[in-house]
């Protein structure tokens, strides 16, 4: 008898379908906005992390649209073999000058460039200090690094410095890794005590500023600039694929830092460089972060004028403490959050559950963006409404 050995997919599949954590895309046939078409309906969009509305942008589309008819579609290989351009250089400047560091890095998504640094800078003999609800990209990155992987409790410094003060000694080199802004509940990581104990236990420190670029610090810069934390040791890692509406990632750092990655980071050395598009698409956009502080302005009213509707109007609505642009309504289980995001849809909200393994409790994300309109904002809040 023949048995299949890949019979167990299927039976993992409905194992998944059963736990209400069966996830699938949908599909959006416009181009990004606050109103977009999804699966053939006129939705506003609460579900994209395009927080500037930058990814629609005509000042991005025409810099992509030029830089493909200049140097093409495909960078054609590995940025230390055929696939540099000085495109890169540009940025990898733009972004170190935003970033007030003296050097940076970029990688073809955020995910790699969290995989590529954490696995380059510690190794079998070391520790990493994680937070627990820390983005996939960083989890994995421990992993890939062979280190010893301690979770603590979400921003709990108290545990932090507990398993600091048990394990550090035993241990070459220590790195604490956490995403500033947290991706599915949109807390922030209270960065400058973290980093006092970083210090005090000789530890490097990686913060994901993924969901902070372009929102916060006066220039935009980060939670690092929102704490004045510029000239403090540490590695930031973000996304050009969020605020900055294109794709990409990147390491701003030390210069010995980033020349070092040049020479390790396996995700950066044996991968395609950046498409010419996407490059000048996220040069542009850090143009815009720094020249029109009114976009974030803007944001920041939205999120405040969201805010305060909820409290006036749902004041028994559970939302998440947030200080971000992702504010997240907390559902008793997936079954639950699924049927709202269906809810929402046909309201003409788009706004997505996100259900277990992804986050520990099931959630509507909701994000803001600087684009959204006040009537927008009302209607969303008159859609919660119909799920209570
Ligand atoms: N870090 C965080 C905190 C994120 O939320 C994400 C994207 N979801 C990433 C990294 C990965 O970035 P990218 O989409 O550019 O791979």
């Amino acid at each position: 008898m023949s048995i299949d050995p890949y019979a167990w997919i299927e039976s993992s599949l409905s194992t998944i379908h059963r736990a209400d954590w069966y996830r699938f895309e949908q599909t959006i046939s416009s181009i990004p906005g606050a109103v977009i078409q999804l699966e053939g309906r006129t939705v506003i969009n609460f579900a994209s992390n395009d927080y500037l509305g930058l990814a629609g942008d005509r000042r991005l589309i025409a810099a992509a649209v030029f830089a493909t008819e200049e140097f093409g579609t495909g960078s054609t290989g590995s940025r230390l073999l055929s696939g540099h351009r000085q495109l890169h250089r540009e940025l990898e400047k733009a972004i170190a000058s935003l970033k007030q560091t003296e050097a940076a890095l970029v990688f073809s998504s955020g995910y790699l460039a969290n995989l590529g640094a954490i696995a380059s800078i510690v190794g079998k003999r070391d520790l990493i200090l994680s937070d627990r609800y820390n983005h996939s990209s960083l989890k994995n990155g421990a992993i890939l690094s062979g280190a010893t992987i301690i979770d603590y409790a979400h921003c709990n410094l108290t545990e932090l410095e507990n398993h600091l003060n048990q394990h550090r000694e035993k241990y070459r080199r220590c790195l604490i890794i956490t995403d500033s802004i947290f991706s599915m509940d949109g807390d922030l990581c209270p960065l400058p005590e973290l980093l006092d104990l970083a210090e005090k236990f000789h530890c490097m420190v990686l913060v994901d500023e993924a969901h902070a670029t372009g929102i916060l610090g006066k220039n935009g810069a980060g939670s690092v600039e929102y704490f004045n934390c510029s000239d403090r040791p540490l590695i930031q890692i973000g996304t050009l694929s969020k605020a900055l509406g294109s794709l990409g990632g990147y390491v701003a750092g030390s210069a010995t830092l980033i020349d070092f990655l040049r020479n390790r980071a396996p995700t950066w050395i044996y991968t395609t460089g950046l498409s010419p598009a996407d490059t000048a698409a996220a040069l542009e956009a850090i143009k815009i972060v720094q020249q029109e502080p009114e976009l974030r302005t803007q944001l920041w009213r939205n999120i405040e004028t969201l805010k305060d509707l909820i409290s006036q109007q749902l004041p028994n609505l559970k939302l998440l403490p947030s200080e971000s642009a992702i504010l997240c309504l907390q559902l008793k289980d997936a079954a639950t959050a699924l049927a709202a995001g269906s809810k929402l849809k046909e309201a003409g909200i788009f706004a997505p559950a996100i259900r277990p393994p992804t986050v520990p409790t099931s959630r509507i994300r909701i994000s803001v963006m600087a684009t959204h309109e006040a009537y927008q904002l009302e209607k969303l809040v008159a859609a919660f409404k119909s799920l209570l």
